[in-house]
């Protein structure tokens, strides 16, 4: 497609940046995500005090933490996963799990242009509160998704 002339373009390089609601932690990812969707389990809805999160793939050594690095807080919040979120506001991060130990789940609301991705999928959309807006066009799973990276075909759930 053509440029409009005098109208800037956007770098689809550039990397995208994000960070908490305080500012405190800033972290940029080093290539663009590219796996994103809804995720409705109780402990995205306790983290987000809501129906669900949306998160946003990248490899793990693409994800830099580039600002506040010691206000950076972990716990584990299954005993496959694990989260990060600011110790200033609470702000939920990312998300690292052992079946996808390349790769990390960024917290989509926590990007500088949310716009940036768009969610392909709900999982875990049996947990979701009935008063969770769905969007209808999406594929939705009951738990994770049939094909999900680093567990065998067919396998929806982590023990
Ligand atoms: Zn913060
Ligand atoms: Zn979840």
């Amino acid at each position: 497609m053509a440029e409009r002339q005098g109208e800037p373009t956007r770098n689809d390089d550039a990397p995208l940046e994000g960070g908490c609601a305080c500012g405190a932690v800033r972290y940029r990812l080093e290539a663009a995500p590219y796996d994103t969707g809804w995720c409705h389990c109780r402990v995205c809805q306790r983290v987000s005090g809501s129906g669900g999160m949306v998160f946003t793939t990248v490899h793990l050594i693409q994800y830099r933490v580039v600002q506040g690095e010691d206000d950076v807080g972990s716990f584990a919040s299954t005993d496959f996963g694990t989260r990060t979120y600011c110790r200033q506001c609470g702000s939920p991060l990312t998300i690292h799990v052992r079946h996808q130990p390349d790769e990390i789940d960024i917290a989509a609301g926590t990007l500088d242009d949310p716009e940036e991705v768009a969610p392909s999928f709900h999982i875990y959309a049996a947990e979701a509160p009935s008063w969770m807006p769905m969007m209808a066009f999406l594929p939705r799973y009951k738990a994770l998704r049939p094909d999900t990276r680093g567990l065998k075909e067919g396998q929806t759930e982590v023990g």
